[in-house]
């Protein structure tokens, strides 16, 4: 028998090993592991270089670790005060102010959380934030959006030269910082309102961490405020790999120029409170205000700006410096050389813990690793290559990741058939999915494979508990780069936290080893089902003789897609009559029908090759026909193994060309939320209708080269 195949270990007993092998206890002990001390991008080598000796030691002899030199930032000061003018009538004297607050920008050191003390722990502070010295009057600018700063100009707010003050929610935080920047503000303070970020609600009680499961006060969100929309990866290399001595390139239009912070509600407060009764109250003009959770402390949301005497100091003092970052990288080979899947999971947080982000996912890729390397061990051979990747640099602006897709963009673009991202593995115990649709159909049957840890009735699957919905790739993980830049199917899975469940402290000190054993995931079941589900997932695409991505799938997507911005077109400014909408999109929606008709085929004679594959009682003499049927099926899986690469457009999103992907990419102002079809999507927003048709060219020139490739022989 010549089809290449996996050898030594039938593949139902490959599912058993993959299904029985992770394990709680030992991915309670990876965690503790990863989350006993800092491990900040660029400061985790002891960390990579264990995950590399632990890799092979579960039989992954093929672990190395892949660097690059990296331009970031590093926190070396703060301070956040609300002063207030003392000699209010002496004008032509400097002006005198007193403190009113002085923020502690900490956060409390807890007994019952030990890494919450440590002596090293890693101030609160934003990624790539710039830095500076301000004072200035302050105005509350709700979540930052785009939106809410068009409000503010409209009821003429003065904004420039001044500091926001705004809220953790709604669009990426680097975007709000942007926006800001832009209308000339000096200077951003970010808090967590409970309002948003959960604190109390009927089913959690108002006890706060450590004793109960709402928002500890003091709790701060840090985070990347990189602009997102313009590159991910390091910003001083877009689209080339940051390797020693590469040209390095300016960054103004990628990362800030003006200081930001974030803080804790406990620090918010008294900057909210003194803006009570100073310009209008958010909830009466603002459509996109949605109610803040300071109410019960007396805080009314006013708008501001702060009275002329009442300002705040921004000192924010950061070290650039371009460093090394580690990602590792395993790799076991398979028969078929130039047909591989990607696992990845980013290892480095911005606290000591990162017990949910990202090193639930961390624990579980070990358990991963180690169910792989125990078939290794009983014989296995894979039909395709798995490359297994723990990413360093993913908090700041997905840099390892990104680094290491733009190195290696030709030989992944050539051989990637999928890219599995988990980063929260677990904070919680909903399941949360996003992914290409080719990823749908393989991803939805693997749920019914595992057991659920939550079951109301026994028995019950993953898949059964589900909220059945996949969400479109937007961004936030290390997915981007495969998706958007490279064209290649990508998954993002975890556990997420819901109203029932605990608050999870993102990005703050309490996302800690104690948080998760007390309220995230005390038993670990979550780790091991999310190691089953990721293991099952890749051994179905490393396996199946057939690839298992489904084409149409893809066309309903597309399908769907192009009607909810045809709903946006109707919406729009200069809104288009159902006749011109028609008109407009009329060759997209050909083009759409057409590859619907080539996807049903492809998918069709896949099916039927599979069938006659395991049903086949072809004599031994006629071999030929045997070959024939070899030769087919290797057509068709390159054809599933290439087709999302066919909605590349080299030329990239309009004012944004690291992104290529026609049909997914991040929204352009909210970031994490996907935008799709991103260009068309883009001009109608700004109103552009030579733009729109543009877009709309390029779109069903592609969809439709696709379909033709599809259907060639
Ligand atoms: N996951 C990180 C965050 O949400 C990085 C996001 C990014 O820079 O794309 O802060
Ligand atoms: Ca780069
Ligand atoms: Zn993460
Ligand atoms: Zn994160």
């Amino acid at each position: 028998d010549s089809w290449p195949r996996s050898t030594g270990l039938e593949y139902d007993d490959l599912v058993t090993i993959l299904t029985e092998t992770p394990d709680s206890e030992k991915a309670r002990a990876w965690s503790q592991y990863y989350t006993s001390g800092p491990h900040l991008a660029g400061k985790n080598l002891s960390q990579a270089l264990w995950t590399k000796e632990k890799w092979q030691e579960f039989g992954i002899e093929n672990s190395l670790i892949v660097d690059y030199d990296i331009y970031v930032n590093y926190p070396r000061g703060h301070r956040l005060a609300l002063l207030e003018k003392q000699n209010d009538d002496k004008e032509e004297s400097e002006p005198d102010w007193s403190v009113k607050y002085e923020a502690t920008l900490e956060e409390d050191v807890l007994s019952e959380d030990g890494t919450s003390g440590l002596d090293n722990r890693i101030p609160t502070f934003h990624g790539y934030s710039a830095s500076g010295n301000v004072t200035a009057q302050y105005v509350f600018v709700n979540y930052g959006a785009y939106k809410d700063f068009e409000e503010l100009q409209a009821a003429d707010i003065p904004l420039e030269g001044k500091i926001a003050l705004v809220k953790y929610g709604g669009v990426f935080r680097g975007l709000k910082v942007k926006r800001a920047q832009e209308l000339g503000m000096v200077g951003v303070v970010m808090y967590s309102d409970p309002g948003d970020d959960g604190e109390v609600t009927e089913e959690r009680g108002n006890a706060t961490y450590p004793n109960g499961p709402a928002r500890n006060p003091s709790s701060v969100q840090r985070g990347s405020c990189q602009f997102l929309s313009f590159a991910p990866g390091d910003p001083t290399t877009p689209g080339y790999p940051s390797k020693p001595g590469a040209p390095r390139q300016p960054v103004d239009h990628a990362i800030p120029s003006i200081p930001s912070i974030p803080i804790s509600y406990a620090d918010a407060l008294p900057l909210l409170k003194a803006l009570n009764g100073h310009g209008p109250k958010a909830s009466s003009f603002n459509k996109f205000w949605q109610g803040g959770g300071l109410g019960y402390k007396g805080v009314e949301y006013n708008i501001g700006p702060s009275p002329e005497n009442l300002a705040l100091n921004l000192f924010n003092d950061q070290e650039y410096i371009t460093t090394p970052m580690w990602n590792v990288i395993g790799v076991i080979n398979g028969t078929i050389p130039d047909e591989v899947v990607v696992l990845g999971n980013h290892r480095d947080a911005w606290i000591a813990g990162g017990a949910g982000d990202p090193n639930s996912g961390s624990a579980a890729l070990n358990e991963v690793i180690r169910s792989f390397g125990l078939a290794l061990q009983a014989g296995w051979k894979p039909l395709r290559t798995i490359v297994f990747a723990s990413w360093d640099g993913e908090e700041y602006g997905l840099l390892g990741s990104t680094e290491w897709v733009e190195e290696y963009l030709p030989w992944l673009s050539a051989s990637t058939i999928a890219y599995l991202n988990v980063d929260v593995g677990t904070n919680g115990p909903n399941l949360r999915v996003s992914a290409a649709p080719l990823l749908n159909q393989v991803l939805i049957e693997t749920l019914e494979l595992v057991q659920s840890p939550n079951q109301t009735t026994p028995g019950q699957t993953v898949g059964a508990v589900w909220n059945k919905h996949i969400s479109t790739m937007g961004s936030g993980s290390d997915f981007t780069a495969f998706q958007d830049f490279a064209g290649i199917p990508s998954l993002d899975m975890g556990f997420g936290f819901g109203a029932k469940s605990a608050v999870y402290h993102y990005h703050s000190n309490y996302d800690s080893f104690s948080w998760m054993e007390k309220y995230g995931d005390p038993s670990f079941e979550y780790h091991a089902t999310i190691a089953k589900l990721w293991a099952l997932v890749a051994a179905r695409l490393v396996e199946t003789p057939v690839v298992q991505l489904n084409a149409t799938e893809y066309a309903v997507g597309l399908r769907r897609y192009v009607e909810s911005v045809k709903a946006k077109a109707k919406s729009a400014a200069k809104a288009l009559t159902d006749v011109e909408l028609d008109d407009t999109f009329e060759p997209l929606d050909t083009a759409i029908s057409h590859f619907h008709f080539a996807a049903t085929i492809h998918d069709a004679l896949a099916a039927q090759l599979l069938y006659d594959l395991y049903n086949n009682d072809i004599p031994w003499w006629k071999w030929w026909e045997k070959v024939k049927l070899y030769y087919a099926i290797r057509r068709v899986n390159t054809k599933y193994k290439l087709l999302e690469r066919k909605f590349l457009y080299e030329e990239g999103l309009d004012g944004r060309p690291w992104f290529k992907h026609v049909v997914f990419a991040p929204g352009k102002w909210t970031g994490y939320a996907g935008a799709t079809f991103p260009g068309i999507v883009e001009a109608l927003e700004e109103g552009d209708e030579e733009s729109v048709g543009r877009w709309i060219g390029i779109a069903k020139g592609l969809v439709e080269g696709a379909a033709d490739w599809l259907e060639e022989e």
